[in-house]
């Protein structure tokens, strides 16, 4: 081998060698210290806060596991310093995180469904669909003593990646449990992860027994109780003549203090009153829905004549949300049927009432159709306080947790039939991303690249020097 042909050669390889950091590092270098500059920056995209004000901003920086600065697209920028991560939303949906305010996730991973038509999931399963549906942080509203040691055993193990509020059981189907719960502190938390949420109580059965567990006696010396020791009241009331009894016992505990120091919250709320909603309201006692369990299918799946017979005050989503009494929206999760855990599809079978199966809605159910935005907030900032945690989730704004959301379109601006296409590509807890929908092209997605955009690069630099390779062998020959 010639001295021109080992040059072009040793030509190459050092071609190839500075052009490969140049194509893998995203970002170049500002002179601004790595020290003080966010972790991560998104923007380019439509980032809705949940917040009155601002609405909407352009871009956000996070530093550890908080929001760290929102605002203008080039004051965030201009923030980057070299180990910034810049996440491109191109054009794409930033929200905070999802909250599912009543939910059982983990504790319901082994439920086959009421006709058996689920399959039961793994913990990790069922985790990776909370993430994949947008929720970073969850219920479990349900907790007996061993539940919760199994929850602090996962905490410990660090197996929780969203955050679970748990609501210790006092009394269920009528079995009093006792006072293990005095046991733990209000709001108690076992790390970031897990926390006591408050406790929960089941008042009655379902709409088709009319069943009640608790005389009004029996109620008001649970409630008493655990009113007293400071804990967030969260009762299971379905039918009204249930849901007097609760307010009774809510109104003497309360004895004219504002709810809003304690949160005591109803569950359900499946038939309501008018009369019933002014009392809510005026007590500011917390309504707990669950926004799929009146769609089209699910009504007409199950046929019972009551639904007909109590239509006019049946499932009354809109009117609850409307009448100014702190509202919350949820899923219940796994207690639903067909419904796949994607919090954009709660949000649009709340706001259509059509299900999985496409029917057609009735007219009371189109009477109590959310808005997108109500919905929206029904999940986010609204949930937040229904988990005394407004100060740290349920919003976009400085200081509070990066517990956000991508999605692949503006649930805000979308027709309402296509809502439902709207994907989660990724979910953010704690400034932590995971989650991310496989071929989404945002950090975390581990579908290869193109191959052409690994292949390109080093071509155009290959390319005109095996050019200029040839032509000097072909010299030499001569
Ligand atoms: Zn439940």
């Amino acid at each position: 081998m010639n001295q021109r042909r080992m040059g072009v050669i040793i030509l190459i390889i050092l071609s190839l060698l500075l052009t490969s950091p140049m194509y893998f590092t995203v970002h170049g270098f500002s002179d601004v210290d790595a020290a003080t500059s966010p972790d991560t920056i998104i923007h380019n995209g439509d980032i809705l806060t949940m917040e009155q004000s601002p609405a909407q901003v352009e871009a956000i920086a996070i530093q550890g596991e908080s929001i760290h600065a929102i605002g203008n697209e080039s004051n965030i920028l201009a923030m980057a310093g070299p180990d910034t991560r810049i996440i491109d939303l191109e054009g794409r949906t930033l929200l905070p995180g999802f909250i599912d305010s009543h939910s059982h996730w983990i504790s319901g991973r082994h439920w086959t469904g009421w006709e058996g038509e689920r399959q039961p999931e793994t913990l990790e399963e069922a985790i990776e669909s909370a993430l994949r549906g947008g929720w970073t942080s969850v219920t479990e509203h349900a907790v007996r003593e061993d539940f919760l040691d199994e929850l602090r055993t996962l905490d410990q193990e660090d197996r929780l990646p969203f955050r679970v509020s748990a609501y210790l059981t006092l009394s269920q189907q009528g079995e009093n449990l006792g006072d293990w719960y005095l046991a733990y502190e209000p709001g108690q938390e076992f790390s970031s992860k897990l926390r006591i949420g408050g406790v929960k109580i089941f008042m009655d059965d379902w709409v088709t027994t009319f069943h009640h567990y608790l005389n009004q006696s029996e109620l008001d010396t649970l409630v008493h109780e655990a009113h007293n020791a400071g804990f967030q009241i969260s009762i299971h009331s379905v039918v009204d003549n249930a849901t007097d009894i609760v307010l009774n016992a809510l109104e003497s505990a309360l004895d004219g203090e504002s709810n809003d120091l304690y949160r005591h919250r109803i569950e359900h709320l499946v038939l309501l009153r008018n009369d019933q909603i002014e009392r809510m309201s005026s007590l500011g006692i917390i309504a707990s829905i669950q926004f799929l369990w009146f769609t089209s299918d699910v009504v007409d799946y199950y046929q019972y004549p009551i639904y007909q017979e109590y239509s006019h005050i049946l499932a009354r989503w809109r009117d609850i949300v409307e009448a100014g009494m702190p509202s919350i929206g949820n899923t219940d999760y796994p207690y639903t049927m067909w419904y796949n855990g994607s919090a954009i599809e709660a949000v649009s079978w709340s706001v259509t009432r059509i299900g999985a199966l496409g029917l057609t809605p009735t007219d009371w159910m189109l009477n109590q159709t959310l808005t997108v935005e109500q919905a929206l907030r029904l999940i986010t900032i609204n949930a937040a306080y229904g988990l005394c945690q407004e100060d740290i989730i349920g919003s976009i704004k400085v200081g509070k947790l990066a517990d956000l959301v991508v999605l692949s379109d503006n649930p805000l601006t979308v027709p309402e039939d296509s809502l439902e296409d709207i994907d989660v590509l990724l979910t953010m807890i704690g400034g932590k991303i995971e989650y991310t929908k496989e071929g989404s092209g945002l950090p975390g997605d581990v579908t290869p690249p193109p191959l052409w955009t690994i292949l390109l690069p080093p071509t155009l630099v290959i390319l005109p020097l095996a050019t200029i390779m040839v032509f000097m062998i072909r010299k030499n020959r001569c």
